[in-house]
C-alpha cells in the first residue's frame, strides 16, 4: 500500500500507523475525480467508522494523494479534496487532539479556532466552506497530514518526547487493544 490503494487485495483499508514513511511524505494533488475517487472515499468512511474517529486522511491509508474525509457524529461525511486553507482566524485555542495513526495518544494541540476551506469534491466541483470548532479543529488535523505533519510536531519538544516515549509503551503491549 504505497501509492494508489489496489482495490482487488485490499478488503478493509488498513489505517498506516506512526512509522510509516507515508505519513512523512507530501501528499500530490489529485487528478481523476469520479468513480475510483468515490469508492475509495467510501471505504475510507467505513474505515474511519470502524475506527471511531473523526477525521482520515487518504495518506493514513496508504495513498499519497491529498484528500481526506471528516464525520462528525451525528453530522454527514465532508470530503475535502484538494483542500487549501485560504483564511484562519487570528484566535487560537487549544483542544486535545488524537490520531488513528497513533492510537492511545492525546495532546493539547493550539490552532486557530476557525478556517475558511476551498476544496473539491469527489466529482471535481469546487466548494467554499467556513469552518468553527470541532470541524476547524479535524480540518486542520487532517490538512496536515496531506503534508507530512503530525499533530505532535505542533508541540514543544520536550512534550513531543514525552507522547512519543509514551506511543512507544503502548503501541509494544498492544496486540488487539482498542484504542478508543
Ligand atoms: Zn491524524
Amino acid at each position: 500500500m504505497n501509492s494508489v490503494c489496489n482495490r482487488t487485495s485490499v478488503e478493509t483499508l488498513e489505517i498506516v500507523k506512526l512509522g510509516g514513511e507515508i505519513l512523512r511524505q507530501k501528499a500530490v494533488p489529485v487528478t481523476v475525480f469520479g468513480q475510483r475517487l468515490e469508492e475509495t472515499v467510501a471505504r475510507m468512511i467505513e474505515a474511519l467508522d470502524k475506527a471511531q474517529g473523526v477525521g482520515l486522511a487518504a495518506p493514513q491509508v496508504g495513498i499519497g494523494e491529498r484528500f481526506f474525509v471528516v464525520q462528525i457524529k451525528g453530522e454527514v461525511p465532508i470530503v475535502f479534496v484538494n483542500p487549501s486553507i485560504i483564511e484562519t482566524s487570528p484566535e487560537t485555542v487549544a483542544c486535545e487532539e488524537g490520531c488513528l495513526s497513533l492510537p492511545g495518544s492525546y495532546a493539547d494541540v493550539v490552532r486557530p479556532s476557525a478556517v475558511k476551506v476551498q476544496a473539491f469534491d469527489t466529482k471535481g466541483r469546487p466548494f467554499t466552506l467556513e469552518c468553527a470548532g470541532l470541524l476547524a479543529r479535524v480540518v486542520q488535523h487532517e490538512n496536515d497530514h496531506l503534508d507530512g505533519i503530525l499533530f505532535y510536531d505542533h508541540l514543544s519538544e520536550l512534550k513531543q518526547k514525552r507522547l512519543l516515549e509514551k506511543y512507544e509503551k503502548i503501541a509494544k503491549h498492544k496486540p488487539g487493544r482498542k484504542h478508543r
